[in-house]
This record gives structure tokens, sequence and C-alpha cells, in this order.
């Protein structure tokens, strides 16, 4: 119905803040056991941003290690956490104008919406219950993770919307990476996260252009799964 619609296109996010030690110890574990994704070194990523952990076999050594880096380093971790607070609040209404416009009013689905300030550097996320962990020792690139992430969240729920695609889980999430590359260059978002981002996949540069000039034609989200469907199927 017609009322109930206008209500669900009104709901949006808020996003909390918080710390998670535990999380952080799972992931900085998990992250120094992977291979390579998408020609991204995840592995390597972690011990670049802690040393310490470079020859470290066991998921107990991991947990102490982030309990005395949390001890080390209280403060900055807390500063982080306000300086990214009262960042997203001055650009959150631009960022969910910007969604509607390319997403046509999509309702955002149900979740927690935190996002964990982390000493992980690899900002995974979480999508069934729309968490992810932003690394606090990037502050120019938060915004802009935050809307990486808040975007995905977005264009997995859109994927659901559109019929016949049958992806397999690696299409989906390769096309949600080369999404995130071209959308997060349209000048609302660029405008919020204060820069141009660069493509986030080694292996994804080579496919960039052919996707953006697909999104060019309607510039919407529903339309570029539509018509990516096949050939990202041909690619992965
Ligand atoms: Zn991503």
């Amino acid at each position: 119905m017609a009322r109930s619609r206008v209500l669900d296109s009104m709901y949006t996010p808020k996003i909390k803040f918080e710390f998670d030690q535990k999380l952080d110890t799972e992931m900085l574990w998990e992250f120094l056991g992977d291979a390579k994704k998408g020609g991204f070194d995840f592995s390597a990523e972690v011990i670049k941003n802690h040393p310490a952990l470079k020859n470290n076999t066991s998921k107990e050594v991991v947990k102490k290690y982030v309990a005395n880096y949390y001890r080390k380093h209280e403060k900055e971790l807390r500063d982080a956490k306000k300086d990214i607070e009262k960042r997203w609040k001055t650009v959150e209404s631009e960022f969910y104008k910007a969604t509607d416009k390319y997403f046509e009013k999509l309702s955002w689905p149900k979740g927690k919406y935190i996002g964990y300030i982390s000493i992980n550097p690899c900002g995974p996320r979480f999508l069934p219950n729309k968490t992810w962990q932003t690394p606090y020792f990037w502050p120019k690139e938060a915004i802009g993770q935050i809307i990486h992430e808040m975007l995905h969240f977005l264009f997995f729920e859109q994927a659901t919307k559109v019929k016949n695609t049958h992806f397999k889980k690696d299409q989906l999430w390769h096309l949600s990476e080369i999404f995130n590359d071209i959308i997060q260059k349209e000048k609302e978002f660029v405008q919020i996260q204060g820069y141009i981002p660069e493509i986030s996949y080694p292996d994804h540069n080579r496919l960039h252009k052919k996707y953006l000039l697909i999104w060019k034609k309607n510039k919407t989200a529903r339309k570029f799964i539509e018509n990516s469907t096949a050939e990202i199927k041909k690619d992965f």
C-alpha cells in the first residue's frame, strides 16, 4: 500500500560506533591466515600494521597482543572513535540522499548498523547483521570506508530484488566491489568522502572501464545489476 511504502522508504539506519576487542582478535587471526582475495594480500596488510604478529601461530598470542594494544593506545582509540562519530553525523543526511538517488529509494535492510572502530586494517563487513570494522588509524579514509561498507549492504539488498540472476557467491562479491569502485567516484560521494577512492582490488583494474560504461547508461544500482549479470558470469 502506498502509505506504508512511504513510511518504509523513510527508514534510514542510525549507525552506532563501538569497540570490540574479541572481534579484533577473531579477525586479525583470520586475516593472518588468509590467502589473497581479488589480488589483495590481507595477511601482508595485517603484518604491515602489526609487525609483532608476523610469526605468531596461536590465537591466544593474538588475543594478548590485542588486549595490550588497546591498553597502550587507549586515548588514540577513544579520540579516533569520537572523531569518526562526529564526522559521520555531519555527512549522514547527504549520504542517504545520494543512496536514495542511485538506489531509487530502496529501503535499507534491517540490521544492527554497528561500525566497530578497529585495529584490524582489513575492514571486513558482516552482511547478515549489517556490522563492519573501521580501521582507526586511517582518519582520512574512515568516512569513505564506512560509505563503502554501507553501500555493500544496500547493493546486496538490491541484488535480491533483481530476478533471474543466479549469481555464484563469488560473482556477486566481485560485482559488489566493482560497483563500489564506480559509484564512490560519483560527485555526491566524492564530496562526502573528501577524496576519489582508488580501485579496491587489483584484479578489477582491467574491468573498470567496461562496467563503468554499463553504469553510465542508467546510473541506478538496479539497472546496473540487471545489465552486468551476463558480463560478471563471463569474467568470474
Ligand atoms: Zn568492499
